[in-house]
């Protein structure tokens, strides 16, 4: 379909993550040659199932949000993968030596009322922590939440973006024993070449096309969609056009958060809880949660959100795992915590082609999703989670936002078609 004459290839997708595979995939079967040129060495993005010895540990998203209405869980579905649709442990009591089961009861009741507060009566200043009780014991606590929720602390959280996540978000949350990463690049199609360790350095859209410079030489494609995240956007990774100015200045209000995880392995027979989570103090705000053999598996996964996350990527692996197991000895006692062994961890805020978690919109600037989605000159288009309207930070939303731009370069290819 391309013009050999004057273009490589008929359609570029910059990223190969969830919303790169989820472009390919509505873009795939269509008569059109289309690349997808991933920076690194593999494809999923932040969708990644790293396999230890056949434990597959999701190192980055577990969980099928708004499990009704996730394409993902369709796509699994239909192909058959096995789905775990038991409620996860959030919120369940948690027997803690330091949180007794009435404060768990107020630290919840205190979450849910602050809240209702967002919700129905948005702060004008649109900053989430404005909805905030002053002086409430549980504050701290809420903070943790959010730093695992957006990956940053209330203060830079829009009320108004996170009230539009909220009301399109479903209790149902579901898991993939095989893993979510596992999934998402099991649907990269066939008929699309991947080409790994192509970074895009530069793009400009001419007259006619995209020109895209790589490591490798120069691509001219009829249409490009840039999925990469917004802290990538944002860098000056990729040069672009200064026309393209709103949409770089749109990523840069939409930042992502910093979430990691870190697992143990539980070796030996010892009495640990299945299914079950605990949060080490609940009332630091930057305090991990632990979520013990989660589908049964001799695991701890550890969550950290926002500060936390940020202090484990400075100090290293071995330095946080050192203070992760002195955490759990104080509530397991030093007997049940010898028998975890650091298995893996995440760095997703220092990795070149991440550079964070999932975006959140800082106070008043929730309108920028929109403005992040447009394309551009009818040449360029813009995917990624950081781009759907209300299921941004997730894997589903990612998939929806390629499909969504792949529709509009076949619309734009089907008009500019002689
Ligand atoms: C710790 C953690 C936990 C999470 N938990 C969940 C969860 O439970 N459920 C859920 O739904 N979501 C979760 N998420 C979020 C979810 O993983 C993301 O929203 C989603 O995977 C983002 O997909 P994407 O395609 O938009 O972006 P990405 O996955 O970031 O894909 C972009 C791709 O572009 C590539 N790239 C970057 N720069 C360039 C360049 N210059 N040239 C070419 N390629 C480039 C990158 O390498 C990457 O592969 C989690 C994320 C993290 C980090």
């Amino acid at each position: 379909m391309a013009n050999e004459k004057t273009f490589d290839v008929d359609v570029v997708i910059i990223g190969a993550g969830a919303a790169g595979i989820g472009a390919a995939r509505r873009l795939s079967g269509r008569g059109l040659s289309v690349w997808l040129l991933e920076a690194s060495q593999r494809i999923g993005g932040r969708g990644w199932t790293l396999d230890l010895s056949g434990l597959p540990l999701d190192m980055g998203c577990g969980w099928l949000h708004s499990a009704e209405h996730n394409g993902w869980r369709q796509l699994a579905e239909d192909g058959g993968w096995e789905i775990d649709r038991r409620e996860a442990a959030w919120n369940e009591a948690q027997p803690h030596p330091r949180f007794s089961e009435a404060e768990q009861d107020e630290a919840h009741a205190a979450f849910r009322a602050w809240h209702e507060r967002l919700m129905d009566a948005p702060p004008a200043s649109d900053r989430a922590s404005d909805a905030l009780d002053p002086g409430n014991r549980w504050n701290g606590y809420l903070q943790a939440m959010s730093g695992f929720i957006s990956g940053a602390p209330l203060e830079r959280i829009s009320a108004t973006d996170y009230n539009a996540y909220e009301r399109a978000a479903t209790e149902q949350n579901w898991r993939l024993p095989r893993g979510y990463g596992a999934l998402i690049t099991a649907h990269l199609p066939t008929d699309v070449g991947c080409r790994f360790a192509t970074p895009v350095e530069a793009i400009d859209a001419d007259g006619d096309g995209v020109v895209l410079t790589t490591p490798q030489g120069t691509i001219r494609s009829r249409a490009a969609i840039i999925t990469v995240s917004t802290n990538v956007l944002a860098s000056s990774a990729i040069r672009l056009p200064s026309a393209l100015d709103d949409w770089r200045h749109a990523a840069t209000c939409l930042p992502l958060g910093c979430d990691e995880k870190l697992f143990f392995e539980i070796v030996g027979e010892v009495d640990l809880p299945t299914e079950q989570v605990l949060i080490a103090d609940p009332y630091d705000p930057d305090s991990p949660v632990f979520y013990f053999r989660p589908l049964e598996r001799p695991l701890v996964e550890t969550f950290l959100g926002g500060r936390s996350a940020h202090q484990i990527t400075a100090d290293g692996p071995a330095a946080s795992f050192d203070h992760l197991s002195t955490l759990l000895a104080g509530l397991l006692g030093s007997e049940a915590a010898s028998h975890l062994r650091p298995l893996a961890s995440s760095a997703w805020s220092i990795s070149t082609y991440i550079g964070g978690s999932y975006s959140h919109a800082l106070p008043t600037q929730a309108h920028q999703r929109q403005q992040l989605g447009q394309p551009f000159r009818e040449r360029l288009f813009f995917a990624g989670e950081a781009t759907h309207p209300n299921a941004f930070s997730t894997a589903h939303g990612a998939l929806e936002s390629g499909t969504r731009a792949a529709d509009e370069v076949l619309a734009s290819l089907a008009v500019r078609r002689p």
